[in-house]
């Protein structure tokens, strides 16, 4: 008879393990889903590739560790099958959840895939400002457009330069996230640069760019924001000069960053 007393205290000694431990899991995943809700918004096929590991390891992690607790349950005396059930029930869980990763990161890449065609940028920019309209709105921001009525076509992949637009527009209602008692202002402008290239720009008032840290914006994984993934701008730059153009950061006069891209004009372009 007292030997059962053993057994209890030891169940829930497990049974508050494994509370912590799917608490834990649970935070994780959360986290995984804005990550991955963020990196959706600039993800190109090969940067898809990175994000899968880190994805499916959440998952994997989950079913090692209800695994565990499964052989511990069952190898109580006696064996306490309830739990032991749940365990594997939780593994069932996020075997479903893996695979669902998978096949939302299979449809992402259906769409990313480059289709080049010539394009107006200026049609890009109105399209992503009907897209962000609520976010605007929720940001209390005040957005300017200055397109130039003599833009050039150029020669690219429309989801990969919206995606480009949109990073830099995000990134810009981000850094003014803070901005109390002066209004939030964004620009956006498109030009005809030089003879052959289409310039876009987008300019905020937010928390501006530190000297030191300019150097490492474009690089990846460098990100100051605590939700941050820093893959945004790396990917940006890639897709403008896999366009053949090029992307740059400046400070402004007095508040905020201007980020701009210069694209080459599709040829025999002369919109
Ligand atoms: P993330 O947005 O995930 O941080 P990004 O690559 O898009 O990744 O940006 C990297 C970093 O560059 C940001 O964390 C921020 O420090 C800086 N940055 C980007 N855009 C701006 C901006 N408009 N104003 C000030 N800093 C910016």
């Amino acid at each position: 008879r007292d030997l059962h007393s053993f057994p209890t205290r030891r169940s829930s000694d497990l049974l508050q393990l494994e509370i912590s431990e799917r608490k834990r899991a649970e935070e994780a995943f959360h986290k995984t889903q804005a990550e991955l809700a963020h990196l959706t918004r600039v993800m190109t096929m090969s940067e898809l590739a990175t994000s899968i590991a880190h994805e499916v390891n959440q998952p994997l992690a989950a079913i090692v560790t209800n695994g565990d607790a499964c052989v511990r349950w069952l190898g109580l005396e006696p064996p306490n099958l309830d739990r032991a059930r749940d365990s594997v029930a939780r593994m069932i869980n996020e075997g479903k959840r893996a695979s669902e990763v998978i096949k939302r990161i299979r449809a992402l890449s259906k769409k990313t895939t480059p289709h080049k065609s010539a394009l107006q940028i200026n049609e890009l920019i109105h399209e992503m400002i009907a897209l962000l309209g609520t976010e605007l709105l929720k940001n209390k921001i005040r957005l300017t457009t200055q397109l130039g009525p003599d833009v050039p076509l150029v020669f690219g992949d429309r989801v990969q330069l919206q995606q480009v637009i949109l990073n830099l527009v995000v990134n810009g209602i981000e850094a003014m996230s803070e901005v109390q008692g002066r209004s939030r202002e964004l620009l956006m402008r498109t030009e005809k640069a030089s003879s052959d290239r289409v310039q876009v720009s987008v300019q905020d008032c937010g928390c501006g760019l530190d000297a030191e840290q300019s150097e490492h914006l474009f690089e990846a994984f460098f990100t100051t924001k605590p939700g941050g993934i820093g893959m945004g701008l790396s990917i940006s730059r890639t897709i403008i000069e896999a366009h053949g153009g090029r992307l740059w950061a400046s400070p402004t006069s007095d508040y905020g960053a201007k980020f701009q891209f210069a694209l080459p004009m599709a040829e025999g372009s002369e919109s």
